[in-house]
């Protein structure tokens, strides 16, 4: 029988509220994703709140290797710059590489300029491209699309590969770029509204349905999937497309050696 002991590779839920009402109200919070992965501890889109939740729970920016984000809207990048601060102990000790999209650093700049000194390095987020963090790599495989430049990312560790897919409007190329054995996939709306660049989950169903993951977790959810229970609707997703789907909580921890014995 196979082992069941931790894997080292871990992804923390700091908040699964998504769009502007649900943010503005943190009926669920919103913090974006803390990664660690053998050890490599990497932050995803930390959203509004991300410095509450991620000290409450123990996670200790001092440690994190980078910062990763998706696309520069509040809710994906409201807590950078205090994050960035906290990463480096104020600025006392540089460290750490942030990866962005062009927009987040140009125009009207989401980071403060007086961080870009306290890192080890920014990294243009592009498209099609691939960037490593220690041991860990990851691709950004499409542009989005979304009202700003907007990329979701497929990870790759020692051990296990999983997709995270942003906001986005559905288009079919979404079926065909994320692979691996989880994906993370941010769906904003029970049915899809025509004039909004979101997921909804029609589309999430499909996108499951297509790339087949081991494992599939919902988060991100604007008011209509909260009041829709999104842990029922997952388990219908589970039940149409045969792939086991979650719903993220706040503060959910899931371990990637689920994926080893499913
Ligand atoms: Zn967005």
């Amino acid at each position: 029988m196979k082992d069941k002991s931790p894997s080292g590779d871990t992804i923390t839920f700091l908040g699964t509220g998504g769009a502007r009402i649900m943010v503005a109200n943190q009926v669920l919070a919103s913090g974006g994703l803390w990664l660690n992965l053998g050890g490599t501890e990497i932050l995803v889109d930390p959203g509004p709140g991300c410095i509450v939740q991620s000290t409450k729970r123990k996670l200790r920016a001092e440690k994190l290797s980078a910062i990763i984000l998706s696309h520069r809207h509040l809710d994906h990048s409201a807590d950078v710059n205090i994050m960035i601060e906290a990463m480096t102990q104020g600025g006392f000790k540089p460290r750490g590489r942030l990866f962005v999209p062009t927009d987040a650093l140009e125009t009207e700049p989401v980071i403060f300029s007086y961080l870009k000194s306290y890192l080890e390095g920014i990294e243009v987020l592009k498209e099609g491209k691939s960037y490593s963090i220690g041991n860990i790599s990851f691709t950004t495989p499409l542009r989005h699309i979304h009202p700003v430049e907007t990329y979701g990312m497929l990870f790759k560790t020692a051990e296990h590969t999983f997709s995270y897919i942003t906001d986005s409007r559905y288009f079919d190329s979404l079926c065909h770029h994320y692979g691996g054995e989880l994906l993370i996939i941010n769906v904003v709306f029970i049915e899809p509204i025509f004039s909004v660049d979101h997921l909804s989950l029609p589309d999430a169903e499909r996108i499951i349905a297509e790339l087949k993951p081991k494992v599939a977790i919902l988060t991100h959810f604007g008011t209509s999937m909260w009041r829709a229970k999104p842990w029922e609707a997952a388990q219908r997703l589970s039940q149409e497309t045969g792939v086991r789907v979650l719903a993220a909580r706040d503060g959910m921890r899931f371990d990637l050696s689920q994926l080893d014995n499913p």
